[in-house]
């Protein structure tokens, strides 16, 4: 089955040529998968042709399965299903900026970072540009009757982005076509657990999108025992890639920081950090280990994590606590589909 969603224009146009001659086709086809709708639903084309086309195409190959909405603040969390019988998370957060996407880029991950959800079960695949789309024009498909649309993505939910390159890539060029879902990089945040090649290369592709490094360590010692991936890339070449990356974009690096009980979260830890980022245009993310069942760490108290802010802004870094959404719904990396497995097995 052809995706059409994974489909530039181009590609549309010549999948699309040999069924049908007319020249507005693969216009008319284009605005329906931007809007998120199935072949049968592109009502202004020959019932012939959405016949032909269902035989061997699918539009959007993401169905939502679940949608949950938290009691707290409006942040929903949808479950959806590929036509493989996976099952992937994203969440979608309304801030003052605009409704944010955050979606996932595999099913599960491997990377292995022991505090996170998403990797417990390994990575059964990648998802492809068209499976990451398909999760912006359902979301899109289930706001827009309140007039709302998808305005920022990030991609923050299961998967390492840049372990699979080229389908992020190329969905990233679809979500800012103008016959897709047009929506300007700027908006857009990549987040990684630092792959030093793939970031230098990424820095290369000239799309302004902020790149979110997932640091939370000040050192190599104490980020080995949480990311098995800093055993690959030492940190200061993540973050030397990370000065690459601001330099050659011009956009703004942000750091990401989980503050885990008895690991990280000491002064002296801000101190190192603070030094480690010097002379960087960047933000720190402060993010209070979210809890997950099948793991053993803990979040800092309050106190100390807004101590450890104190001191990161003493040494002149930027750095924010990340306001919690949605902890009614097991909003987390891969907390709500680790739940869905459980509930079906
Ligand atoms: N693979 C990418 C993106 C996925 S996760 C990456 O590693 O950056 C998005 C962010 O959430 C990452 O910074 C990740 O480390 C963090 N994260 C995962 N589980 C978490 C948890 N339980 N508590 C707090 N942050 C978590």
């Amino acid at each position: 089955m052809v995706e059409l969603l994974s489909l530039t224009q181009s590609e549309l146009r010549e999948f699309l040529a040999p069924l049908d001659k007319s020249a507005f086709r693969a216009r008319q086809v284009g605005e329906w998968l931007s809007r998120g709708r199935k072949i049968p639903e592109m009502t202004n084309l020959p019932a012939k042709l959405r016949e032909q086309m269902s035989e061997i195409a699918v539009a959007n190959p993401v169905s939502v399965r679940e949608v949950r909405r938290s009691e707290v603040d409006d942040t929903e969390k949808f479950l959806y299903a590929l036509p493989d019988g996976n099952i992937i998370e994203g969440v979608l957060m309304r801030y003052h900026h605009g409704d944010t996407l955050c979606l996932s880029t595999q099913v599960g991950c491997r990377m292995g970072c022991r505090f996170c959800a998403s990797t417990i079960g390994g990575c059964a695949r990648n998802l492809s540009p068209g499976e990451m789309l398909g999760q912006v024009a359902c979301a899109n498909r289930h706001i827009e009757a309140d007039g709302r649309k998808v305005h920022n993505v990030v991609l923050m939910g299961s998967g390492e982005p840049l372990d699979n390159y080229e389908n992020t890539v190329k969905f990233l060029r679809l979500l800012n076509a103008p016959e897709r879902m047009n929506l300007s990089l700027r908006n857009v945040s990549l987040s990684t657990c630092g792959l030093v090649p793939q970031m230098r290369r990424f820095a290369g592709e000239g799309l302004p999108v902020t790149l979110s490094v997932s640091l939370h360590a000040p050192n190599d010692e104490i980020r080995r025992k949480l990311m098995p991936i800093a055993n690959a890339y030492p940190i200061a070449e993540v973050v030397s890639a990370a000065r690459e990356y601001v330099e050659k974009t011009g956009r703004r690096a942000i750091f990401e920081y989980a503050l885990v009980r008895g690991m990280n979260c000491e002064l002296r830890h801000a101190d190192e950090l603070a030094q480690l980022l010097r002379g960087l245009q960047c933000h720190v993310n402060l993010i209070p280990l979210n809890g997950v069942r099948e793991r053993e760490l803990m979040p800092p108290g309050r106190r100390e994590a807004e101590a450890f802010l104190n001191r990161l802004e003493l040494r002149h870094i930027s750095a924010t606590i990340r306001r919690e959404m949605g902890a009614d719904i097991e909003g987390a990396c891969g907390q709500l589909r680790r739940s869905a497995l459980d509930k079906d097995r």
